[in-house]
């Protein structure tokens, strides 16, 4: 099986980018391969959804071409890793901070030349800059890729530095386990004393964390910024917008320099657009540069993933890139995204349906009657949205993705008996796509 399993797996290496190779297939491993079935080991479900989004198509595609036959493939994600603390035997070690996403490979343009600078200047000279500085913008902006940029380039100019890279939400978790596991000196030494450069990802979802948590980071903060240690975060929207946040915290966030990235303009995204045909060795013709830049105008991911639509196709079907085919190509999935249907129409049908308020659905009320349609809604924005378990706990009243989950799991398992609640999803459901 492992073998079949690496065959494939070599496969996909060929069609996807190098960083997404090594961030999304990569870590996957098959636990199990009978009845044309294969279990593939993920991380957690976050993990999973964005895997089933946007590589399950290619992975598939290779398993069936190696064994011949019509796979399908199942999860199971991993128990959550207790704790991990680089200083574990042999004393401390840590791993280089090494990413593609680089400063050579992010394209500069009005919309982002600001954050861009901040970004150059604190990887140069750490903790001397800028302290903290905070990048914010809307999703698939380029955030995550300057933060990594950051933390490789200015590990490059000092091999010693110890960079710490987190999202919000694996520091919650390894937060959560470190308390459970009364492991707090642990932790402490992780984020405080063996960290020379934190680089936090999503620090929004910090919003609605209890006392104790934004305590915790609080202290976290005050402790490397007074040794002179550089501190980033990124959100996806300025320090005040974000709800629920200790004023005390908020203050700091504004102590450096606050930088934002906007959506590029049109030359941007086709600079983006050639950037990455290049990188992935793909000949995309001017025209149909122009037809994809034109489509796509809020989300370089989405830029990306029209480009690597193109590219498959053009593989498997042994036909070169032209504007005749890009149209047929991406027909399906621009109507899709024109359809797409958001999260707040979500909250108003689901409000409509049970008869409550949105204002009710989105407040901390754990009253039964609000609580069960707040699960429903929860549950279609699963299904409906792109937005992952901690993104729709935000919009909850700043909920935990636990929380989220257990609630979307309570709807699954009730639909399964109870036929009044199936017929009103299906109703919400309906309502919903027609519009
Ligand atoms: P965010 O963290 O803001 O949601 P990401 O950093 O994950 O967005 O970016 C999404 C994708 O778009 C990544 O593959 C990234 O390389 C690419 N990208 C975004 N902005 C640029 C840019 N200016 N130049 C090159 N690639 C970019
Ligand atoms: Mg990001």
């Amino acid at each position: 099986m492992e073998g079949q399993f690496q065959e494939a797996i070599s496969l996909v290496k060929k069609q996807v980018r190098a960083v997404e190779f090594r961030n999304w297939i990569k870590p996957v491993r098959p636990v199990r391969w009978d009845n044309g079935t294969v279990t593939l080991l993920v991380k957690d479900g976050e993990f999973q959804k964005w895997f089933v989004e946007h590589y399950e198509g290619v992975v598939v595609r290779a398993l069936e071409q190696v064994a011949r036959k019509p796979v399908q493939v199942d999860y199971k994600v991993k128990q959550p890793e207790l704790f991990d603390v680089s200083a574990g035997k042999g004393g401390p070690r840590h791993p280089t901070f090494i990413s593609d996403y680089t400063f050579d490979n992010f394209v500069v343009g009005p919309s982002n030349h600001m954050a861009y600078a901040a970004a150059r200047a604190v990887s140069n000279r750490p903790g001397r800059a800028y302290n903290p500085l905070f990048i914010y913008g809307g999703s698939g902006l380029g955030k995550t890729h300057l933060l990594y940029a950051i933390g490789a380039t200015a590990q490059q100019l000092n091999p010693k530095l110890r960079v710490v890279y987190i999202t919000l939400d694996a520091f919650l978790h390894d937060f959560y386990s470190a308390i459970r596991m009364k492991r707090m000196d642990q932790f402490r030494v992780k984020y405080r004393d063996s960290c020379d450069l934190l680089l936090v990802d999503d620090i929004q979802f910090l919003s609605g964390k209890g006392e104790s948590t934004q305590f915790e980071f609080f202290h976290i903060f005050n402790a490397l910024h007074s040794a002179h240690k550089q501190i980033i975060f990124t959100s996806d929207r300025f320090p005040r917008d974000i709800p629920d946040i200790e004023e005390r915290l908020l203050s700091r966030f504004e102590w450096g320099l606050i930088a934002d990235i906007k959506a590029p303009q049109v030359e941007t995204r086709l600079a983006i657009l050639k950037k990455k045909a290049e990188e992935t060795g793909v000949e995309l013709p001017d025209d149909v540069a122009q037809f994809i830049a034109a489509e796509v105008s809020d989300n370089v991911r989405e830029l990306e993933s029209c480009l690597n639509r193109l590219h498959l196709e053009a593989q498997t079907r042994n036909v070169a890139v032209t504007l005749k085919m890009a149209k047929e190509s991406l027909k399906a999935y621009f109507r899709q995204r024109a359809r797409r249907i958001t999260p707040e129409a979500v909250q108003k049908a689901v409000s409509h349906r049970y008869h409550v308020g949105v204002d009710e659905l989105i407040s901390k009320s754990r009253k039964k009657t609000i609580a069960t349609p707040r699960h429903v809604a929860m549950y279609l924005t699963r299904k409906l949205t792109h937005l992952s378990y901690p993104e729709i706990g935000a919009r909850y009243g700043g909920r935990d993705h636990s929380s989220v989950i257990s609630g979307i799991r309570k709807i699954e398992r009730n639909l399964k008996a109870d036929h009044q609640m199936l017929q009103s999803i299906q109703d919400i459901e309906q309502k919903l796509k027609r519009v």
